[in-house]
């Protein structure tokens, strides 16, 4: 007899590239305002005040094929759902109080993710001084590709951000316009949060963010990681 009263939900993995062994999410973690344009176009003051952080569950990540289509299913409850290009950390060894120096030691590799985002919602709850989830956490909020090893690809500190809907560009960035860098959010969320392997990190989106409907084509890239192409349906 089984010791659950049933099935415990299966693990979250993402594929390895260059592997056949996968990476089991553990958590995801998000920074919100992490790129100045992108803080001026939703209305905020980009000075660099603490970073803003929240969470998706494990099980909102969705594995997007590295060649060939994705597939993202356009959520219930939204007139207004929107992308957000993100590079994602992949954490490999866990720690508390992080130096910025000592980041890269726990860096197992990076994706290219999106976190879609309810944005009617979460502006109603930003407006109502209530929290983001119904905005942020919803189920398959974050296609993610295949994981990068970091040993694959050196430290990612600069590069191409950008994305494209049914070829048309939307958002162009550059990884060094991050305001809090990788090595900066590690130690940040470090010290709020033990960091474990399997946490994966979404770091934030460049300016350009806008609506999908579906049946459009999102084409996803970051210099180094690749490009995914997803379809809403
Ligand atoms: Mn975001």
């Amino acid at each position: 007899m089984s010791a659950y009263a049933f099935p415990p939900a299966p693990v979250v993995s993402l594929p390895v590239s260059g592997s056949p062994r996968r990476f089991p999410v553990r958590r995801v973690y998000c920074i919100g305002r992490n790129y100045a344009a992108h803080v001026r176009e939703m209305g905020h003051d980009p000075d660099r005040t603490s970073p803003i952080y929240f969470c998706k569950p494990a099980d909102a990540v969705m594995e997007m094929p590295a060649s060939g289509e994705g597939v993202f299913p356009y959520p219930p409850e939204t007139t207004n759902c929107h992308h957000e290009i993100e590079l994602v950390v992949a954490i490999g060894k866990g720690g508390r109080d992080i130096e910025p120096a000592a980041a890269r030691d726990h860096i197992f590799g990076y994706a290219v993710g999106l976190d879609m985002t309810r944005r009617d919602l979460q502006r109603a709850a930003a407006q109502a001084g209530q929290p983001w989830e119904t905005g942020k956490a919803f189920d398959a909020s974050a296609p993610t590709g295949p994981i990068h090893p970091i040993e694959a690809t050196g430290e990612l500190t600069a590069g191409a951000i950008t994305l494209s809907v049914n070829g048309q560009p939307r958002q162009s960035g550059d990884l060094s316009q991050l305001i809090w860098g990788v090595d900066e959010i590690i130690a940040s969320l470090s010290r709020l949060f033990e960091l474990q392997p399997g946490d994966l990190i979404f770091s934030g989106t460049p300016e350009g963010v806008g609506a999908v409907t579906r049946g459009d084509t999102m084409t996803c890239s970051v210099a180094g990681l690749g490009e995914l192409s997803i379809q809403v349906q």
